[in-house]
């Protein structure tokens, strides 16, 4: 398993990435092809399953990175076919950080008219309530993975194909899913009825691929076709696609987290560059939150375009004041002591000579629990830096995510606990400011802002405003913000 990185702990972290192809020879080596480009929506671990008609359903799942595992000719020769999914994930609900392989998706059912593999990017947030019923009605669970729920519920199905037996399953399910799934013939997308994760179709000369993000599409040649829309099923043959809206049609809550961090910056995301909407995020920034000063410097990578627009908006010059180190990798981060202490240092260096005696605006795209901040506000002054201002990529991110992303528990979020005055003296920096939560909505293209009556997106972690109720945490004690 890929080891921790320095700031493991003050990340949100995207749980996973899902990719599917029909209809082209060895379709399991685009998919493998599509979880690379998809890696950064989750590191710890993959798997693949493929169909071919003579040697049936087949699966590889692995610890790790999805090049260390998926790119022998030895794993890929038993993946065999026209028909292929895959996974990459961070780690689910219920096993954090002490992954089994057999919760490694994609999972596999044996049903009456044949098998169904089927991947889960999202978070079932009334998982414990029904693993218990299936548990006290005869199912024996083989994984702690919430999405095993899907399988069963497909099983006591009474529906006559796989694609009416996931409806079925799907319409007990709340919280967050985007699914892909295959038969022997055929491919399944579906997007949950608010379309909180995302997921899109492409095409290939010969096929369709299904995909997280379009940056996986672009890696493999395939055309982007279109999003699926949240509350759609699309069922994928050799003869075409077929739509289906199984649930209530409902008022979108797409993530809006996807904008500021989770995707990479080259996809598409509602028709709009995930880059162009960070650089506006920047502008945003520098027309809400001003200051003096010499330079701007992005937080790397993820800072890097709202830097860029901060800079364009405000004219103070752009410059690399933090370089990442890119081979930091599994090679030198061993789990020890002395190493663990160097933190952000194993990961970035400042570039001395340009901070030295500069009033620096440093930008990044969220503080979680404000680690990292403080570790990077202490190398900033220490190579000379005259003031450091924090200018942030997202409003203050005061409540955990329940919607298929890893968030430390309430109180470790710093903005949970502390304002933002008591914020910027507990990093010690001469001033701190978050985009406004109307300025991000600005920036993803609602030129209103927020609606506040009925919001254009999920905002949770940042509102408190939770578009389904998360059941499960709420039966362990989780206090949902008080009514205004
Ligand atoms: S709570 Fe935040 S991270 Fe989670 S889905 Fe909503 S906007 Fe995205």
């Amino acid at each position: 398993m890929p080891p921790a990185h320095p700031f493991d702990d003050d990340k949100l972290k995207e749980e996973c990435g899902i990719f599917g192809v029909l209809g082209t020879v060895d379709a399991a080596n685009f998919v493998a092809l599509g979880l690379h480009a998809l890696q950064h929506r989750g590191q710890e671990a993959g798997g693949i399953v493929s169909y071919h008609p003579d040697h049936g359903f087949n699966s590889a799942r692995r610890f790790g990175y999805v090049r260390d595992n998926f790119t022998s000719q030895k794993v890929m020769e038993t993946l065999p076919g026209a028909l292929s999914i895959g996974h990459v994930r961070y780690s689910t609900a219920g096993s954090k950080g002490q992954t089994a392989i057999r919760d490694v998706q994609p999972f596999f059912g044996e049903f009456a008219m044949g098998g169904a593999a089927i991947a889960h990017n999202g978070n079932i947030t009334n998982a414990d309530a029904l693993r218990r019923e299936l548990i006290e009605r005869g199912s024996i669970f083989q994984s702690s993975s919430d999405s095993e729920c899907i399988i069963h519920l497909m099983a006591r199905s009474l529906q006559r194909n796989i694609p009416e037996r996931m409806e079925d399953a799907l319409r007990r399910v709340e919280g967050a899913f985007s699914v892909v799934a295959m038969t022997r013939t055929k491919l399944i997308g579906v997007r949950d009825p608010l379309g909180v994760r995302p997921l899109v179709l492409g095409q290939l000369p010969t096929g369709w691929v299904l995909s997280s993000e379009t940056c996986a599409l672009d890696i493999i040649g395939a055309e982007f076709v279109r999003e699926i829309e949240p509350g759609e099923m699309v069922v994928i043959t050799d003869a075409g696609v077929e739509s289906h809206h199984p649930f209530r049609r409902q008022k979108s809550r797409f993530c809006i987290f996807e904008h500021v961090y989770f995707s990479r910056p080259d996809s598409i995301l509602g028709g709009r560059s995930v880059y162009e909407t960070r650089e506006n995020i920047g502008r945003e920034l520098a027309k809400e939150a001003p200051v003096d000063a010499d330079l701007v410097c992005p937080v790397p990578d993820s800072g890097t375009p709202a830097a860029i627009g901060y800079s364009l908006e405000s004219g103070i010059p752009y410059a690399m004041g933090i370089i990442r180190n890119q081979y930091m990798g599994r090679t030198f981060i061993e789990p020890t002591e002395q190493i663990r202490n160097m933190g952000v240092r194993l990961k970035l260096n400042v570039n001395r000579a340009l901070i030295k005696g500069k009033r620096v605006i440093l930008v990044d795209d969220s503080v979680v629990r404000g680690t990292t901040s403080r570790k990077i506000k202490e190398m900033i002054l220490d190579a000379g830096a005259k003031e450091v201002h924090f200018r942030i990529a997202s409003p203050p991110t005061a409540w955990p995510c329940f919607y298929g992303v890893d968030t430390p528990q309430r109180e470790k979020l710093l903005a949970a606990t502390m304002s933002e005055a008591e914020m910027t003296e507990h990093l010690g920096v001469d001033s701190l400011k978050f985009i406004s939560l109307d300025g991000l909505y600005r920036a993803v293209g609602e030129a209103k802002g927020r609606d506040a009556s009925s919001p254009q997106y999920c905002d949770a972690c940042f509102s408190g405003e939770y578009p389904v109720k998360p059941a499960d945490m709420i039966e362990k004690g989780f206090e949902m913000k008080a009514a205004e």
